[in-house]
């Protein structure tokens, strides 16, 4: 599907679709390759500065996406000043007050400062329908990779089934996440993946088989194989994220035997599991990208690197790097490609590696050995101080 600014009216409102011959044409300002928080934030910015600008994704929208879907205070600042907040907040999204972090057998109740809880099929329409209305062209169901080009634009081959069409862009911007799929050379593109990193796994359940974990609290579950953020959102679901270890799966025969466990091992209340889980996951979740930039191609969100998402840091820093990188998608359409911003773009995702994922990597080491941890926990109630940071550099 093609989203035309001129034909629709709200976030579920299907217009026609135009046809894949349509993107050709003179170049694009800039083409975005993927359309989570990252793309679609980056693409409300460029169309807001009058950029012609194409979002392409690969998934059918909406859809949904393995995430917790809460958003810390950071994320909700880059929201309203994308002008969307209130549309989250209108949307049936859930406030979350209060979080139960429980490590094995040693649990705390904390009051934190106000997340909200949204399904991102909900969070990312919303972002995709702003960009629209801004004057950006989107399509779906569209794979996009960047081929090789000997002009000084980038060209990017667009499928969607079997046909497929090459468009030419003064900046593409890659932001799909952690698969980094649109790289097609990536020995030009290396990445590390940490080792023994944890793979992302989450279903929507009803209200009704998640009984226990309705209302304003997340429930942060730590086990021996990983751990669960179950919290209620939008549409009456309950939405159970979990980082586990990828060999426990085979262990212990499946992703619902793992999330079980952990929630035994915490003696969380019970979910009635449905007969049919519809669990998605993700490739590993620890990873850096070395190189993030080169002629007139950005690396932006997860697509940069990522760590455990115990922090809900995600969201936060892929909409920081929307908002990070268009000085330099504003320069390039307008001007040129100058080299020395890939330097710049580097030292920035180095610098927001070093500052933003400190505590995530912290936490996430800390986690792999519960039994510390809940000593850590239990600090927190002796000395009030390590509680308010942690809350803080989790939640804000
Ligand atoms: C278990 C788990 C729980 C999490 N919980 C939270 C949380 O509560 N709060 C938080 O802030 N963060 C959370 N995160 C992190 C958050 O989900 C990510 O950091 C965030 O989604 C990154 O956004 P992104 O736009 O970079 O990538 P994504 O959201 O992954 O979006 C990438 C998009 O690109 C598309 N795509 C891929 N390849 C192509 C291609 N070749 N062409 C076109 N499109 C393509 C994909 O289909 C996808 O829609 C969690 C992550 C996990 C794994």
């Amino acid at each position: 599907m093609i989203f035309n600014n001129r034909e629709k009216s709200g976030p579920n409102h299907l217009p026609s679709a135009l046809q894949l011959a349509e993107l050709k044409g003179g170049a694009w300002d800039v083409v975005i390759l993927g359309a989570g928080v990252a793309g679609a934030s980056a693409a409300i910015l460029s169309a807001k500065h009058g950029l012609r600008t194409l979002l392409v994704e690969a998934k059918p929208f909406p859809r949904e996406k393995v995430c917790g879907g809460c958003l810390n205070l950071r994320s909700q600042g880059s929201l309203k000043r994308l002008g969307v907040l209130n549309q989250i907040e209108l949307a049936g999204s859930i406030r979350i007050d209060s979080m139960h972090l429980q490590i094995l057998a040693t649990s705390v109740n904390w009051t934190v400062p106000a997340m909200i809880s949204v399904r991102r099929s909900t969070l990312d329409t919303i972002l995709v329908d702003e960009a629209v209305t801004q004057g950006c062209k989107f399509i779906d169901s569209a794979h996009g990779s960047l081929i090789a080009s000997e002009s000084n634009t980038r060209s990017v081959r667009i499928q969607k089934q079997d046909q497929s069409v090459v468009v030419e862009a003064k900046c593409v911007l890659v932001a799909s996440g952690l698969t980094r799929s649109p790289l097609k050379n990536p020995t030009n593109w290396p990445a590390v993946v940490h080792e023994d990193s944890r793979i992302g796994v989450q279903c929507m359940l009803s209200e009704t088989h998640a009984a226990a974990y309705v209302g304003t609290q997340l429930h942060m579950l730590v086990g021996k194989n990983g751990y669960a953020g179950i919290c209620s959102t939008d549409g009456s679901f309950v939405d159970v994220a979990a980082a586990i270890d990828p060999a426990s799966i085979q262990t212990l025969g499946g992703i619902e035997q793992v999330v079980r466990g952990i929630l035994e091992e915490c003696d969380a209340p019970p979910i009635q599991w449905p007969e049919f889980i519809p669990w998605m996951a993700t490739p590993a979740l620890t990873r850096n990208s070395s190189r993030v930039a080169e002629r007139c191609v950005f690396l932006i969100g997860d697509a940069i690197g990522y760590v455990e998402p115990f922090t809900g840091e995600g969201m936060s820093w892929a909409l920081a790097s929307a908002e990070a990188v268009m000085p330099h998608v504003i320069e390039i359409a307008h001007k040129e490609w100058n080299d020395r911003m890939a330097d710049q773009w580097s030292d920035w995702a180095v610098r927001q590696r070093i500052q933003k994922q400190k505590t995530c990597r912290w936490i996430a080491s800390r986690i792999r050995r519960p039994r510390g941890a809940a000593w850590v926990l239990q600090a927190c109630n002796w000395f009030p101080p390590l509680r308010a940071t942690i809350i803080r550099k989790t939640t804000q």
